[in-house]
């Protein structure tokens, strides 16, 4: 059984793309400045059409999360964490935080993206917690 796969289309495909080098993608309006998440073909703020496409920090703090402990299918590895994640940039997206045990995930700690495989040819970003919390770097 094979996972939900991502969107296609020539906006998701770019997203996609950068996922596969390692840069998570988000479009900056050229207007009015703000970066928006997921990719549209206008400003989410202004309307301007005037978008291109920029490399997040990866950097973003945990808004609120789940713990899934039934997955909905056998495609699914349980438990897993889902998270709104509130990125540096501004935009918000949902993901997994992964790499450590669901007890550790709370709101408002960092996280940082990392990229994993999905499916053989789409990559995903996923964020571990900042191991760096705390600390004043
Ligand atoms: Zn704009």
């Amino acid at each position: 059984m094979e996972r939900i796969q991502p969107a296609s289309g020539a906006l998701a495909d770019a997203y996609i793309a950068g996922c596969r080098v390692g840069e998570l993608r988000l479009q900056r309006c050229g207007h009015c400045g703000i970066h928006q998440f997921y990719p549209r073909i206008m400003c989410g703020s202004c309307l301007s059409d005037d978008l291109e496409w920029a490399a997040a920090s990866g950097r973003g703090e945990i808004l609120s999360f789940t713990v899934v402990r039934r997955p909905i299918s056998k495609a699914y590895e349980a438990p897993y964490v889902v998270a709104l994640i509130k990125l540096e940039e501004g935009p918000t997206l949902m993901s997994h935080v992964v790499d450590c045990a669901s007890e550790a995930v709370a709101v408002g700690l960092t996280v940082r993206v990392k990229f994993a495989r999905w499916s053989e040819s789409i990559t995903l970003p996923v964020f571990t917690l900042d191991s760096q919390r705390g600390s004043s770097s």
